[in-house]
């Protein structure tokens, strides 16, 4: 929450369930904060950021948000496409995390949609005595959006560097390359004068360059693992996927929730495409309406610079 004299801005405001909501409550009294005196920016789409916005927006509220997960967020298929593109993968069908179309953010938006104000790169929101740059920076989500307040150096990062979690990056669609647009904005956030980053979950943290360096490192060995996995031959996205080593407390791949191996496997094909658009790994389609999930396999270039490593 950033207090103003006579408007607030709320960065971000949690998920759209009952405890979310009577802790947002609690707080905004304890902070003495007028809604009605209020402003939101929603930092990226992801419900745990944006879901509750509609319970605490009022009449006099306007919500800052990107351009393009708006327009994502109002499409009709938004969802049914995202899933046949991970069935396309390998996904069983039988355990595509349907909790995710029991409560639709389409319908939250629609509702919303009127209080809504489209942020881009560069613009300046002011709240009291901070002047707050919006800063680009997709990657975790194809909208994702930081602040930057270049007087006291501090940076509202979203879900885009966080301390001790590494940021889930998600692909959903052959056209995107999101782990590339990923590492782009963390170049981009290094370069940056930043003296403390307030992240969307846990603590903050001071040293962004060194943090951006420790990720910047997990992709390198998830990419390399994905190289390794695949010198068995060729496997679709999600037989890659429950060959990778995952932190699921404790659970092996096949015994994860539905939920966690399909972000696991969207998790997988964000490293899977990377590799490809670099040509060293193809993909073979079996089937061009999708009923044979398409596979992987090692480029010549690739299993021939293996070769040379190996000798
Ligand atoms: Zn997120």
């Amino acid at each position: 929450v950033i207090r103003g004299p006579s408007r607030n801005l709320i960065i971000d405001t949690g998920l759209d369930n009952d405890d979310c909501h009577e802790a947002m409550a609690r707080y905004i009294g304890t902070l003495e904060i007028d809604l009605r005196n209020t402003d939101f920016l929603i930092t990226h789409l992801h419900r745990d950021h944006f879901g509750l916005v509609s319970k605490l927006v009022t009449d006099t509220s306007k919500i800052l948000f990107n351009k393009t997960e708006f327009d994502f967020l109002r499409s009709e298929k938004n969802l049914e496409n995202i899933f046949s593109y991970t069935l396309g993968k390998g996904f069983p069908k039988k355990d595509l995390p349907t909790s995710f179309s029991r409560r639709p953010l389409r319908k939250v938006i629609m509702k919303i949609a009127p209080k809504i104000e489209i942020v881009k790169e560069g613009d300046t929101v002011h709240v009291g005595q901070y002047r707050f740059k919006c800063v680009f920076t997709p990657g975790h989500s194809w909208g994702h959006m930081c602040l930057y307040e270049p007087n006291r150096k501090f940076l509202v990062a979203g879900d885009h560097i966080l301390d001790d979690i590494t940021p889930g990056i998600q692909c959903h669609s052959d056209d995107a390359n999101p782990l590339k647009q990923y590492l782009t904005s963390l170049r981009k956030v290094e370069k940056m004068d930043i003296a403390l980053v307030l992240p969307g979950h846990k603590k903050l943290f001071k040293d962004h360059k060194h943090r951006i360096q420790t990720i910047q490192k997990h992709h390198d060995i998830r990419l390399n693992e994905v190289l390794r996995i695949l010198k068995d031959g060729p496997m679709n996205a999600y037989q890659i996927a429950s060959k990778m080593v995952w932190d699921m407390n404790g659970e092996q791949f096949h015994r994860a929730s539905n939920v966690q191996r399909w972000f696991a496997t969207s998790e997988a094909l964000a490293h899977i495409r990377y590799l490809e658009e670099e040509g060293r790994v193809i993909k073979n389609v079996l089937d061009t309406k999708g009923k044979t999930p398409d596979t992987y396999q090692l480029s010549v270039e690739q299993v021939h610079a293996n070769g040379e490593q190996e000798e």
